[in-house]
């Protein structure tokens, strides 16, 4: 009930959650365990969106949910259930992480990926891969099993050689609907409209689901934050980072503070959106920051920093949870795919934003 009106809270993304009403939402369970998880935010609206479609991503996010949930209700570690959640939306051609990551201005995915131990905050990430079935899984061995927190690109895929990775080609990752979505993005930078802006036209009626038209428009990362039953916490973030990048750019999501973050004395956190705005503000690390410097609830924070990239005319989302369960889940586009499962019965999965 009172993650209720916290979720109610931060579906408004320009809502103003007051400290006090924040407050309020300390949840009843004195050991509780759950996750929040993410699958890209962006312009998705139930106009855009035809009712199997919605099925079909509701399903998937149920799945990866409650795959990560499972692992925390058997006693399972917090990082253990990120990779378990994070896996199974890289694996499946709706989200933008893994097979179905969005395509480069070269037609090739490269795949970026983080995750954070709140317990040691211990970190892993990888940039820039582009034959790492589960990359989520290798930014885990370069934070397990290297002294480093982060390699890229060819470096990165050596090291998981090292460790017996069996590597795929970068076909596995392709699909038709990224295809043409990026035939799209090289059509409209030629006529020089707007990246990213929707051209119902391109789509030729060849549309029936919606599918193109909902991708269009969203960023599509995905994410999970998780507690677990010892009250550590962990975050994990994935993505194909953006339509038609250019010269190895890369995002938020595999840097450590921007798309990610975890400690246990704060929160963890994985954020979606245009990752420049998320890197220039350093969201997840700011969310944290507030509530170490200045004892922000989790809420607030969030909704605070979130406001910080809209300043700079950014959009995007995050999910973040804190060591007491608190979830805060904003954002300031038309939709963010979302959803959470705790211990205290509480469980939710979401894709629209509240009617304007
Ligand atoms: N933040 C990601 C990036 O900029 C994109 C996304 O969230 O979908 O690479």
């Amino acid at each position: 009930m009172k993650r209720a009106f916290l979720l109610a809270a931060s579906l408004l993304a320009t809502a103003t959650v007051t400290e006090a009403a924040a407050e309020k939402t300390v949840p009843p369970m004195a050991k509780p365990f759950g996750l929040v998880l993410h699958g890209g935010a962006g312009v998705i609206r139930r106009q855009d969106m035809s009712p199997e479609l919605e099925a079909q991503y509701r399903a998937k996010l149920t799945e990866a949910r409650d795959a990560g949930y499972a692992v925390l209700a058997n006693g399972g570690t917090a990082l253990d259930a990120v990779i378990a959640a994070v896996t199974l939306l890289e694996n499946s051609p709706l989200f933008n992480a893994g097979k179905g990551a969005v395509l480069d201005s070269e037609g090739i995915c490269e795949l970026d990926a983080s995750i954070m131990d709140g317990a040691t905050q211990a970190a892993g990430a990888v940039a820039g891969v582009q034959h790492i079935k589960n990359p989520i899984k290798l930014a885990r061995d370069v934070m397990e099993k290297s002294p480093h927190v982060m390699l890229i690109g060819q470096g990165a895929e050596q090291f998981a050689r090292q460790l017996g990775y069996e590597l795929v080609s970068n076909d596995y990752f392709k699909t038709d609907m990224r295809r043409k979505q990026l035939e799209r993005a090289k059509a409209e930078e030629k006529t020089g409209r707007k990246a990213g802006t929707m051209l119902e036209e391109h789509l030729d009626g060849n549309d029936p689901n919606g599918f193109l038209r909902v991708n269009e428009h969203k960023y599509g990362t995905v994410g999970c934050v998780a507690l677990d039953r010892a009250g550590n916490l962990a975050a994990g973030t994935s993505t194909g980072g953006m339509t038609n990048k250019k010269f190895g750019r890369v995002g938020d999501s595999p840097i450590i503070g921007a798309g990610t973050y975890a400690n246990n004395a704060t929160c963890a956190v994985s954020a979606t959106g245009w990752g420049e705005f998320f890197i220039r503000v350093g969201v997840a690390r700011d969310i944290a920051a507030q509530m170490e410097y200045k004892g922000v609830p989790l809420a607030v924070a969030a909704e605070s920093v979130l406001a910080k990239v809209a300043a700079l005319k950014g959009d995007g989302g995050v999910i973040a949870i804190d060591r007491a369960g608190h979830v805060a889940m904003p954002f300031n586009t038309a939709g963010m795919y979302r959803g959470f499962r705790f211990s205290d019965g509480t469980q939710t999965i979401e894709i629209f934003g509240a009617a304007k």
